[in-house]
């Protein structure tokens, strides 16, 4: 009767440390998450920064991102949550009213698949955000 006992508690024990620690890990993934939609909201941002400045401008991009501050359209220079990098500014070689923003680490960040994954690209293309 005493050993029923010992293991009943040893398996409440078990099984309020396994939940504990799920409980863990998925709200970490939510954390990451976040980051992760930190960033896609950071990417809208310049976005649309050069979004106004091509309306101001009309036919032209932005040379670099740093402009849209000196010009106003930006007050700071958002960087990746995850690394606090900058994030990558390029116009398109031919198509001069496309562009792409893209960021810094996109294997830093979570996919949104499962807690496991991670993104292949993160990057703003013209008017979306896209990812893999
Ligand atoms: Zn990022």
């Amino acid at each position: 009767m005493r050993k029923l006992k010992l293991f009943l508690i040893l398996c409440t024990c078990l099984s309020v440390l396994l939940l504990s620690s799920c409980g863990g890990n998925s709200e970490e993934y939510l954390g990451e998450l976040e980051k992760l939609e930190e960033c896609k909201g950071n990417l809208r941002t310049i976005g649309n920064a050069v979004y106004s400045y091509k309306t101001s401008n009309p036919g032209q991009l932005p040379e670099s991102i740093e402009i849209l501050i000196e010009q106003k359209y930006l007050k700071i220079i958002p960087t990746c949550p995850i690394s606090g990098k900058k994030y990558i500014y390029e116009k398109h070689p031919v198509n001069k009213s496309k562009f792409k923003i893209k960021c810094p680490n996109p294997e830093l960040h979570v996919g949104t698949t499962d807690p496991k994954s991670k993104m292949k690209k993160l990057y703003y293309d013209t008017d979306t955000v896209k990812y893999e």
